[in-house]
């Protein structure tokens, strides 16, 4: 029997290995993680990660063959495939801060895999080490270098970056537009693809499996991520010039995706991308590109991050400034807090720099968000009211968040947003009452019928907003 391992029990690991346990009932699969409460939280009837279907499948081959273990040692020295698939999120401090990955949880798997695969039970076994986690390109060397240093057990390192999406991660890992693993062009190499590619065949089809060197699947993640976040920068940055000439950022989206060339996807202007991955990712990417004598490629994948940054700032100047240049003391309503619709997820959300804006110009936030609890809603509006003179309520629904406000903001693209009795909430609030779209969910001209003063990103302006706000 084969037996996988894998290094992490987070968003990616925890998903990743219960599908390819459930397609794989002959393959024994451990998932393990220093993080006992995270353990715990895999091992009971509340997972740690909530993705549609994710809790049917943990059921099906939990106890089976998947095990979900705090012993990390002991099953990565069992291993014949070992996963590493731990966090690497941007460097707070230190060099490259704020830009590079900071590699410190995947260089301590690395020395995990490197110290059990030494002390293995057969220490002439070949370990494949795969690389899951989104790593800048050419990391693998160093996860060679690390093992080679260890000496003892033998090993050949493939990448194999995770493509899901947060909120489809199952229906993405059962169905995959395509799994990409890349390897060294050696004998080693090329039977460490095969063999992970025979994983994969079990329910993915041969085409969709794609193999390539090291370098190229390394890169591929990252670019993949940075040009997600690119087309949405692009589409925000026309929806600006929509706004100063009176196009509709929709129309010109729709013309454009229309090109085959071009295609229709990822191309809804709103407050900006969010999510703990898009613009790591593109820092990735821009420090790669510094780091290996490409500057001028380096600014052209800031920028993608500085246009959402312009985004969400100017989202936040147009509310101020249509509100007679003060926000300080009124109550403004936040409708969603989650960077996308569909997961309860605020890391990075643009809802949450919103709230830190208005709350620093002194507003009284009031949030809702169907899937943010309300613990998390306040840690995250707690931190991003720092010194700002504004104060925050959690509210149990859209409208309880918009009675007496002055404004309402709507930050995630929930249906529940787009079917809200809008009467309602109009007869609730405050006069003028003021509606910002960042996301383009409300009916802008049946909401002006009711009276409602609209913004909706990157759409022609009312009167008012022209006459009161510059962009
Ligand atoms: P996560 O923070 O949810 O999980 C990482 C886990 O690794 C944590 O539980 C942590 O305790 C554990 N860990 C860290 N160091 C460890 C060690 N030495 N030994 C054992 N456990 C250790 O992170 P995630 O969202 O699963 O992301 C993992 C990687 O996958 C990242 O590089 C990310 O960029 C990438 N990725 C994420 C997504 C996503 O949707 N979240 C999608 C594709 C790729």
């Amino acid at each position: 029997m084969v037996k996988i391992c894998c290094i992490g029990a987070g968003y990616v690991g925890g998903p990743a290995m219960a599908v390819l346990a459930l397609k794989c009932p002959a393959i024994e699969v451990a998932v393990v993680d220093v993080s006992r409460p995270r353990i715990d939280a895999w091992n009971s009837d509340r997972l740690p990660v909530l993705e549609p279907g994710l809790d049917a499948v943990v059921r099906a081959c939990r106890g089976r063959n998947l095990s979900i273990s705090a012993d990390v040692d002991r099953h990565v020295a069992d291993a014949d495939i070992v996963f590493v698939s731990v966090n690497t999120p941007t460097k707070a401090s230190g060099l490259g801060e704020g830009r590079a990955p900071d590699l410190a949880y995947w260089e301590s798997a690395a020395r995990v895999v490197a110290a059990a695969a030494a002390s293995s039970r057969s220490g002439a076994k070949n370990t494949v080490v795969v690389e899951k986690s989104a790593v800048p390109v050419r990391t693998a060397e160093a996860m060679e270098r690390i093992l080679v240093a260890h000496g003892g057990c033998a090993f050949e390192v493939v990448s194999n970056p995770e493509f899901f999406a947060e909120g489809t991660a199952v229906r993405d890992l059962l169905c995959p537009d395509r799994v990409l693993i890349g390897g060294r062009d050696t004998d080693a190499g090329r039977s460490a693809v095969r063999a992970l590619r025979d994983v994969y065949a079990h329910w993915v089809p041969e085409d969709r499996i794609l193999t390539t060197s090291l370098w190229s699947a390394e890169l591929s993640k990252v670019a993949a991520n940075a040009f997600l976040a690119q087309r949405v920068s692009s589409v925000n940055a026309i929806s600006a010039l929509c706004e100063a000439t009176g196009a509709d950022v929709s129309d010109v989206a729709r013309a454009v995706g229309g090109d085959g060339r071009v295609g229709g996807g990822f191309l809804s202007a709103g407050v900006g991308f969010g999510g703990p991955r898009l613009q790591k990712d593109v820092l990735c990417l821009a420090y790669a590109c510094e780091c290996n004598g490409v500057p001028e490629a380096a600014e052209y994948w800031r920028q993608v991050v500085a246009v959402n940054e312009y985004q969400k700032s100017r989202f936040v100047r147009r509310v101020v400034s249509s509100m007679f240049s003060t926000v300080a003391g009124k109550k403004v309503a936040v409708l969603g807090l989650a960077f996308k619709k569909g997961v309860g997820d605020t890391r990075g959300s643009p809802a949450v720099d919103v709230c830190r804006g208005l709350l620093g110009d002194g507003a009284h936030v009031s949030v809702y968000d169907p899937m943010v609890s309300e613990k998390q809603a306040r840690r995250d509006t707690a931190a991003a009211a720092g010194k700002g003179k504004g104060a925050v309520h959690v509210a149990r629904d859209a409208y309880e968040a918009a009675q007496g406000a002055h404004g309402l903001c709507v930050l995630t693209e929930w249906d529940e947003f787009r079917a809200l009795d809008y009467r309602r909430v109009f007869d609730g609030m405050q006069r003028p009452a003021f509606v910002f779209d960042g996301r383009n969910v409300v009916d802008v001209g049946k909401l002006r019928e009711i009276g409602f003063v609209v913004y909706a990103v990157g759409k022609p302006l009312d009167d008012w907003l022209s006459k009161s706000t510059r962009n």
